[in-house]
């Protein structure tokens, strides 16, 4: 019996055991960098390797989401990962330490560290984090198998949780024999250990010692062999998506990185998996193969034919091939691992990309595929053809006449800008706030408010669609110049900021406008001027209605661009109740008009977007049903339209509430 705590250097290890770690060691390893220089050669397609800019940010964001799992804790089966990732990481410090403490304290000094009280609380700390991956691993091995799980199964997946397991279960075993052998007194600071040791405490020393030998060679072996094979296995994802997550586009999330000298341009878009860059080549190996994409996107909801995991692994196993291909030509072209039936589904809500752990960004993919259907091809959905001559030839996707662009305005007498004279707000309206019938209210009630709140505004005549449907359906060079004829027209007025009523046009305005020459604007989404003109006490006390408002946020607000606190703070001053449906905020659930789809008829096996999410608010209780966009107003209006059930509920626009609220005396509260 001993009863001095310190760490014993392989104890009962003969000393081909001990000679064999260090060489099997040295060999794994090697075998590990191999693996992983050769899937950097994978992501770099014979590219030469581009040095990434603000390389400190980026290191620290893979830090913090390695370390803190923030992403990963956003769902309970994320919330063991990260039991699961913590473990795994102590147990490999504490496998660190150890030899920290024997090859260089014990060899090199003569003296160790894990001694006293130190080691009895690495024992601890260690057996608890060994304790915690098993538990983890069986709750997610459950959740894998279980009846009615969308997780991918499988051999490969069989072998990830019992190789880790086994390891780990292997190494409590060899300890728990160490102190059944040596009986320290101390022997409960190693919990498990100490169990083992109990059910040991019948067998001889000299069994023991015996089994001991076996189990650490196994134990050893395994643990090597797991480290030589992780490029190779569904492990390889611990380098494979802090890889990504260094080296993704950070670009703001509403961003489309646009076509430079697009009239030089030959070719256009993605037509051949070989024009995937290294970043996207990354992004396809990083996928976890967890599933939240597919969890959280509304194509999948509504019964499309997209499944963004399943695009996102068909483009995986492409890579891979590539290794084993004797003729890459003959490995399946791109139009069969993403046919354009599922390029056409997505409605660029951002979802998928939102809730991804490795930091992939499926829109853009998609969108840059849609760019060769649309600029190469001549391809659209449905509907959507029209829509882009219609913005081409008279600048709104109706086609309708622009004389008639400021109707919405008739009888207000709404100030047009005038060149030398300066506003302080440009009020961008937007086709749709123009054109549309129901959404014109919404251009009305911000003019009431604008006027109430004694704002020195003006809207611009010359306003044309922005191209951003355009731009999403892959169609570029529509964009492009409406982008140009809108900024010229800009230039001619001055102004402090520019406001809009629309989501879409706020994230083109705000995010892609400034790559273009001329562009320099601070624009402000309707939501958070009205909060701000509350907060200033420039509104004449508000009445709040007896009602109770569900706010459904529009992706392009909140997701995208973060704004999810000022319209509640609106709505609070207008309502008396609030409510809140399930996905909200920055996971808002898609109206379905985004990405194009305003204009195409689509819906899948399982029914429309926007009925689903029309259904999903409903299921708050509240009867109205509070937007912040023109488009997600008409889908939701639509929606209603086909549900019988649906008839009480009212759907307005932020605007239109406040505009409601306001009294009767204020200035321009009556139309
Ligand atoms: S952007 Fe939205 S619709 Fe498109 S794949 Fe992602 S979650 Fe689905
Ligand atoms: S793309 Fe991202 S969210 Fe989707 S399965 Fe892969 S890792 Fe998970």
């Amino acid at each position: 019996m001993t009863d001095l705590p310190i760490r014993p250097g392989f104890w009962n290890v003969p000393l081909w055991g001990e000679i064999g770690v260090y060489i099997f060691g040295i060999a794994a390893v090697a075998a590990l960098i191999y693996g992983v220089i050769l899937n950097r050669r994978l992501w770099l397609g014979g590219r030469k390797p581009e040095p990434a800019d603000q390389q400190q940010a980026r290191l620290t964001e893979v830090l913090r989401a390695v370390f803190c799992q923030k992403k990963i804790r956003e769902t309970g089966a994320g919330r063991r990962h990260a039991f699961l990732a913590w473990g795994f990481f102590l147990l490999f410090c504490g496998t660190a330490l150890a030899t920290l403490d024997w090859d260089i304290g014990h060899y090199a000094f003569g003296t160790q560290f894990l001694t006293g009280a130190t080691y009895l609380v690495y024992k601890f700390v260690l057996d608890i984090a060994g304790l915690a991956v098993l538990i983890t691993l069986a709750l997610g091995a459950l959740r894998r198998w279980s009846a009615g799980s969308t997780l991918p199964g499988g051999a490969r997946f069989a072998c990830a949780y019992a190789s880790l397991a086994f390891i780990v279960l292997t190494g409590f075993l060899t300890e728990g024999i160490r102190l059944a052998a040596t009986v320290p007194a101390w022997s409960h600071w190693s919990p498990v250990g100490h169990l083992i040791a109990r059910l040991l405490s019948g067998l001889s020393e000299e069994s023991l010692r015996s089994i001991h030998t076996w189990i650490w060679t196994i134990h050893g072996l395994a643990s090597l062999s797991f480290i030589a094979a992780i490029p190779l296995t569904y492990y390889a994802h611990l380098y494979r998506t802090p890889a990504n997550l260094y080296i993704r586009d950070r670009k703001p999330a509403g961003e489309i990185r646009k076509i430079e000298n697009i009239e030089e341009q030959e070719t256009f878009g993605i037509s051949s998996f070989e024009q995937f860059g290294v970043q996207e080549r990354t992004a396809f190996d990083a996928c976890t193969e967890c599933g939240r994409c597919n969890d959280v996107c509304p194509a999948v909801r509504a019964g499309t034919p997209l499944k963004p995991r399943e695009l996102i692994l068909r483009l995986r196993d492409r890579l891979h091939a590539e290794k084993k291909a004797a003729d890459p030509s003959a490995l399946p072209a791109l139009e069969t691992l993403a046919p354009r039936e599922e390029l056409w589904s997505c409605t660029t809500c951002g979802a998928c990309a939102r809730a991804c752990p490795a930091g992939i960004s499926l829109p853009d993919m998609i969108v840059g595929m849609r760019r060769h259907l649309a600029l190469e091809q001549g391809e659209f959905p449905e509907g959507v053809a029209s829509a882009l001559e219609n913005t081409a030839s008279v600048g709104n996707p109706w086609g309708l006449d622009p004389y008639e662009r400021m109707d919405w305005a008739k009888d207000l007498d709404v100030p047009v800008a005038e060149a030398g004279t300066h506003y302080d707000v440009l009020y961008w309206v937007g086709c749709a706030a123009s054109y549309d019938r129901r959404a014109r209210k919404i251009a009305r009630a911000m003019v009431r408010i604008l006027r109430a709140a004694g704002v020195n505004f003006a809207v611009m005549a010359e306003e044309r669609c922005h191209g951003e449907f355009a731009r999403r359906m892959g169609e570029e060079y529509l964009y492009q110049t409406a982008a140009q004829e809108n900024i010229e027209n800009f230039a001619q007025y001055e102004f402090d900021r520019i406001l809009t009523a629309c989501p879409h046009c706020f994230n083109t305005l705000k995010n892609e406008y400034p790559d273009f020459e001329g562009f320099g604007y601070e624009v402000v989404n309707h939501t958070v001027f009205i909060d701000e003109l509350i907060k200033a006490g420039r509104l004449p006390a508000l009445k709040r209605a007896d009602i109770t408002a569900v706010y459904h946020d529009p992706c392009y607000l909140a997701r995208i661009n973060g704004i999810a606190g000022e319209p509640r703070s609106v709505l609070a001053a207008v309502c008396t109740g609030t409510a809140e449906a399930a996905e909200c905020g920055e996971k808002t659930f898609c109206c379905g008009a985004g990405g194009g789809q305003m204009w195409t008829d689509r819906r899948g096996d399982a029914g429309a977007v926007n009925v689903i999410r029309l259904k999903d608010l409903r299921a708050t209780g509240a009867k109205t049903v509070a937007a912040a966009c023109p488009h997600c107003l008409t889908m939701l209006e639509s929606a209603r339209a086909l549900d019988r059930e649906a008839d009480s509920v009212r759907i307005a626009d932020i605007a239109e509430l406040v505009a409601a609220a306001l009294p009767d005396s204020a200035a321009g509260a009556s139309e």
